[in-house]
């Protein structure tokens, strides 16, 4: 059912979102192409959102239609006992379900992703990862719909033509081309118990050190590649820098060093906890966030040269 006036704080993770014109939630491949067709139609600009966790919606709201993708199934493979298994998952699946299935079927290779929220087309299109594991690691082929032309079509990529990079793929590359309907991943067989004991380590450090209380967006900025900082400035850092998934200096360290942990703007603040996430403390708006991301960038420079790059999006 194509809604109107919809507030996207409520299909936000951050809470902060004014009115969508039109909304709609797309439980199928068919339900995703009609929403296309109907925007096309209606000549209205058009989004696609997943879980809502790395999209910072502005106040003013979105004048066009929100495709919230919600196709929802998991199949294949599960049990049996080869040593590698594949199995199907829509893009609507939450990562959450998906580790939980894989953890509670013996399936290895998703313990990365325990406690990072978001469908798995969101995690594919930035690439997500953690503990120096990334999507792209278990992805065996993906299918899209290419909204390009005046006809969608179904395009199948395998993992090495989905250009996956730090936190991006072709998908995010792209612009807005294509759509992630669903992927197969490649799971191999391992041991229930250690599965689940990684899950919850990943998970206690989570709580440890990121501030779970309030409604974020996760990392705001990417961490910086080592690699690329000047020879003598990495002298500097070398203390601080974490390989994951490759040598990185943290955003949340340049961010701590600038001196604006706690830093807030109405109801938006800087963690202490974790300065590179800025979190939602109290009925935080969007201007509020986006003023603490312009002052963290001109500090950062300030103090390090160092440009700092929005891993959130903005709408
Ligand atoms: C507490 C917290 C912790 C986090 N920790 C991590 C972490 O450790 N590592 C990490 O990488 N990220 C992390 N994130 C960020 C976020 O969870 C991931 O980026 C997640 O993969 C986003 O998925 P989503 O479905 O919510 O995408 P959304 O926020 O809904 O959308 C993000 C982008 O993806 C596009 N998109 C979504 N679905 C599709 C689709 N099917 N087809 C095409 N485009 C699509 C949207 O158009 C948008 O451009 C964290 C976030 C939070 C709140």
């Amino acid at each position: 059912m194509f809604q109107e006036n919809v507030l996207l704080k409520h299909h936000s993770n951050y809470k902060i979102g004014g009115l969508a014109k039109y909304f709609f939630e797309a439980k199928s491949i068919e339900e995703i192409i009609k929403a296309v067709e109907k925007a096309r139609l209606i000549k209205t600009p058009f989004f696609i959102l997943g879980g809502g966790t790395n999209i910072l919606f502005n106040d003013e709201g979105f004048d066009g239609l929100i495709i919230k993708i919600k196709n929802s199934r998991l199949r294949q493979g599960f049990g049996g006992q080869a040593k590698i298994k594949i199995i199907k998952v829509d893009a609507g699946v939450f990562l959450e379900r998906l580790v939980e299935e894989s953890a509670d079927t013996g399936l290895s290779g998703l313990e990365w992703a325990a406690g990072i929220p978001g469908t798995l087309g969101g995690a594919i299109r930035g690439n997500a990862g953690a503990f120096g594991g990334e999507i792209k690691d278990v992805i065996k082929e993906v299918i899209s719909l290419d909204i390009s032309g005046l006809r969608s079509k179904i395009i199948k990529r395998n993992n090495q033509d989905c250009k996956f990079n730090y936190r991006s793929s072709i998908f995010k590359s792209n612009g807005a081309k294509e759509i992630i309907i669903e992927a197969s991943l490649l799971l191999r067989k391992g041991n229930r118990k250690s599965i689940e004991t990684a899950i919850k380590q990943n998970i206690n450090y989570r709580k440890e050190r990121q501030p779970m209380e309030y409604p974020s967006l996760g990392s705001t900025f990417k961490n910086i590649d080592a690699g690329k900082i000047a020879k003598k400035q990495h002298k500097s850092f070398e203390l601080i820098i974490k390989n994951d998934p490759f040598p990185v200096i943290p955003a949340a360290y340049l961010i701590s060093k600038a001196g604006l942990n706690g830093v807030s703007c109405g109801g938006a603040m800087i963690s202490p906890k974790h300065p590179n996430f800025i979190v939602n403390v109290l009925n935080a708006t969007a201007s509020d966030v986006k003023n603490l991301i312009a002052l963290v960038k001109k500090e950062v420079y300030k103090k390090f040269r160092i440009d700092l790059e929005e891993e959130i999006e903005i709408l």
